[in-house]
């Protein structure tokens, strides 16, 4: 006996609903970024009424994302600040120099393409076979930290995400022994410029997600050929492993870098362990300590 088949759903209504869920899940995805933007920036105080803020575009997922969420809080925030995007061309080969001034025209954002050509030093400078990647951030930052102090910028916001913070936070500590990572605002060293990462609590893979919804135009950062530095490629893939096999694991991570507490770590700069149960009488130094060491006798060894 012939069973008849179901019919199947004509093509254009499954389509239609396809693409209604993916519009609904690119919302969703909008609106949480959205949220986490905005509380990282008021967490942090990054923006304030009157600011004029440098937004640092290189043609990345993650600037593209930073702007355009910027763009959209700008829009209902209860101050009113200024956004720039500004782009350094470091004359990389192949640099495709038209794409950045085509977004941002058809976005009609005020934006400003500065160029030097970092590229031509670092090849210079970096011997064959190391990596350039050290040296060229440090000149792109100088060329755009002049650049903001020119035009007086404000605020110089930068596209690190969440999982940046956390890659710095292992780099330091397994290769500097340090507890650190980059924070979500900062002074330069030359206390000129405050920089604001409004990024930092939206994941990774929230940015390569909305960048696709997005449809951004993105710039490969390696048309140079520099390979990634190995002890940051070293710290991704521990990351990629511990996010398979324990989901929400960088989460947990990124959240505890926001609630330390000196008083159980060992920094005696962070907390002043000396006055803890202190008695008031003297307390001797560790020369002091050590300069009454008692000798070891021959008989000891
Ligand atoms: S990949 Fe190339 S352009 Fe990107 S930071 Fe490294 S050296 Fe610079």
């Amino acid at each position: 006996m012939n069973i008849p088949l179901p019919l199947a759903e004509p093509l254009p209504r499954a389509h239609a609903r396809a693409d209604k869920r993916g519009t609904h899940e690119a919302n969703k995805l909008a609106k949480r970024l959205r949220h986490q933007v905005g509380r990282a920036i008021a967490d942090f105080g990054m923006i304030e009424d009157g600011d004029k803020v440098m937004v640092c575009l290189s043609g990345g997922k993650d600037s593209y994302a930073m702007l355009d969420i910027l763009l959209q809080l700008q829009q209902k925030a209860p101050v009113k600040f200024e956004l720039v995007a500004v782009n350094l061309d470091q004359k990389q080969p192949d640099f495709p120099a038209h794409i950045l001034p085509a977004y941002l025209e058809s976005l009609g954002v005020a934006y400003k393409i500065l160029e030097q050509d970092t590229y031509s030093v670092v090849k210079r400078v970096v011997p064959e076979g190391k990596t350039l990647c050290s040296l060229c951030s440090r000149l792109r930052r100088g060329a755009l930290y002049a650049h903001a102090e020119a035009q007086g910028f404000t605020k110089i916001a930068l596209g690190h995400h969440r999982d940046d913070l956390v890659a710095t936070f292992f780099l330091n500590l397994f290769f500097h022994a340090k507890l650190g990572s980059m924070p979500p605002k900062l002074l330069s060293d030359d206390g000129k410029h405050v920089v604001i990462r409004p990024l930092a609590y939206a994941r990774e893979d929230d940015i390569a997600a909305y960048a696709v919804a997005k449809q951004f135009p993105i710039i490969p950062c390696n048309l140079c050929g520099s390979q990634e530095n190995l002890q940051r490629k070293q710290v991704k893939r521990m990351m990629d492993a511990w996010e398979k096999e324990t989901p929400g694991r960088i989460e947990t991570i990124a959240r505890a870098l926001g609630d330390v507490r000196p008083a159980q770590l060992s920094d005696p700069r962070l907390f002043d362990f000396l006055a803890l149960g202190a008695r008031g009488g003297e307390v001797p130094d560790a020369h002091a300590w050590l300069a009454g060491e008692p000798h070891t006798s021959d008989t000891d060894a």
